[in-house]
């Protein structure tokens, strides 16, 4: 009888260890041994006819970016359908705030209750847009103002939030191609200050490192913060020649 208690336990630890190196999640791939290098591409704000402008350029590589949107009260029909549009075309819509406040501000300086951070700024637009057929299951921070409290917070409502790198080591940037729950974007907008050398010395690294890189803009080619139509297509010609994938961070954040 105990021989048959032993032989049982046997069975079910292996079929409990079957069960988790083929079962339904995706197999764990450290930052460093991706089978496919790649790019999370990331846009942030609410500009969405100056990225439905730029969709054919996107699309002519098979790109899919990841675009977190705030203040989305404020779209009219019009960007409404747009942001449908670049949805349809493989794109990830995401969330990043109702009112783009700066979350540690509200909640360190001004003295507010997470609680009221999160029917002020996560629910009421994140409701709108399920509303409306969106349905955003990862964050990014304005101002990429987070702590590990906040993020917690949010993590009640999605799969990963995304803050800033903010430092010089573009590898906190560099990430695994699931499992994460707090992504650090490195800018790639003009005002970054990253030349292209710069871009293309990450993007080697991306390659020869077998990890993926998170990278964040707003407007495309335009405006005060923007990322310019050369470094754009630098990075997603890139990716393409060097048959790396874009990931968008919904797909890196499943656990
Ligand atoms: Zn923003």
């Amino acid at each position: 009888m105990q021989y048959l208690n032993r032989s049982a336990s046997v069975v079910f630890i292996i079929i409990g260890l079957l069960a988790i190196s083929t079962g339904g999640c995706k197999k764990f791939e450290k930052a460093g041994n991706v089978a496919q290098p790649g790019i999370v591409l990331t846009f942030d704000d609410d500009r969405v006819d100056n990225w439905y402008k730029y969709l054919p350029l996107l699309d002519s590589v098979g790109a899919k970016a990841t675009f977190y949107i705030s203040r989305y009260h404020n779209l009219s029909p019009q960007k409404k359908a747009k942001l449908a549009v670049i949805r349809n075309h493989g794109h990830e819509i995401a969330y990043h705030s109702t009112n783009h406040l700066n979350m540690m501000d509200y909640v360190y300086k001004y003295k507010h209750p997470i609680e009221e951070l999160i029917q002020k700024e996560v629910e009421p637009d994140l409701l709108r847009m399920r509303q409306d057929g969106f349905n955003p299951v990862t964050f990014a921070y304005p101002f990429g103002a987070h702590n590990p409290i906040i993020d917690r917070a949010l993590k009640k409502y999605f799969k990963s939030v995304r803050a800033l790198n903010g430092s010089f080591d573009f590898t906190k940037s560099l990430v695994s191609s699931t499992h994460n729950d707090v992504l650090y974007g490195l800018g790639i907008d003009k005002k970054s200050g990253r030349s292209s050398a710069d871009i293309i010395k990450i993007l080697h690294s991306v390659k020869n490192n077998s990890t993926i890189a998170v990278f964040v803009a707003h407007d495309i080619n335009t405006g005060g913060l923007c990322i310019s139509i050369e470094t754009l297509k630098l990075v997603i010609g890139f990716v393409k020649a060097n048959n790396f994938r874009f990931y968008t961070a919904a797909e890196i954040s499943e656990q």
